[in-house]
């Protein structure tokens, strides 16, 4: 009998990509034995508009080569080729038809996603369709999520990983500020960003 497949889903805006997302990616391959991990970077974000987003084009590059050595990586344009708003239950019911019933989907967030999570559309369904792994994350307290009213019918994993207090929007900043961001994303992604001025102070 074939294996059945196991699937991890990293979504994230990834604007930029760095070692935070990297890091809970690996853990999770290695923790849930994952055959690989799918960055899914969002197209139009369906819950950060109050900021410009660099280009859904950008976030997908930057996304390719932070991802490009590791051959249990991947990333789909799935959610990037969509046309208009896209939420994550809409992608993945729609890995779930491609992989069909057989197959185990596994979506990854940090602690501060997983705790706004019963805020998104169609939440339990959700969690039916995949089960959900939450990544602790500095800043965010894990043990939060269980008290939440709506929580108790949800599958969550909660997965330990190295804490790395990195975030995407104190590297823009840093970027802009022209403070150091050397170690705290992949190089190459990095000189993408500042090759295509995406986090200067003038955008
Ligand atoms: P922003 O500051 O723009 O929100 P971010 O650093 O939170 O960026 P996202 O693209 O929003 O990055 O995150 C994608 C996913 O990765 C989310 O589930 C988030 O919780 C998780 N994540 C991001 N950074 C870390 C980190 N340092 N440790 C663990 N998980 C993280
Ligand atoms: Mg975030």
């Amino acid at each position: 009998m074939r294996k059945r497949l196991r699937l991890g889903i990293m979504g994230g805006t990834f604007d930029p990509v760095h070692y935070g997302h990297l890091v809970a990616a690996e853990e999770a391959l290695v923790q849930f034995n994952l055959d690989r991990v799918v960055f899914m970077p969002t197209g139009e974000p369906a819950r950060k508009t109050h900021r410009v987003v660099s280009s859904a084009e950008h976030r997908y590059l930057m996304t390719v080569i932070a991802t490009a050595s590791n051959p249990d990586f991947a990333v789909s344009r799935m959610e990037v080729d969509r046309p208009g708003v896209t939420y994550t239950v809409d992608t993945m019911c729609e890995l779930r038809s491609i992989h069909g019933p057989q197959a185990e989907l596994f979506f990854i967030t940090g602690a501060d996603a997983i705790l706004d999570i019963l805020t998104w559309k169609d939440s339990d369904r959700l969690a039916d369709v995949c089960t959900l792994i939450a990544a602790t994350r500095p800043g965010y307290d894990l043990a939060r999520f269980d008290q939440q009213p709506g929580a108790e019918g949800l599958r969550v994993e909660m997965m330990e990983v190295p804490a790395l207090a990195i975030s995407s929007t104190d590297i823009r900043g840093r970027v802009a500020d022209r403070r150091p961001v050397r170690y705290l994303l992949p190089e190459a992604v990095a000189m993408y960003a500042h090759k295509n001025r995406l986090y200067g102070r003038e955008t």
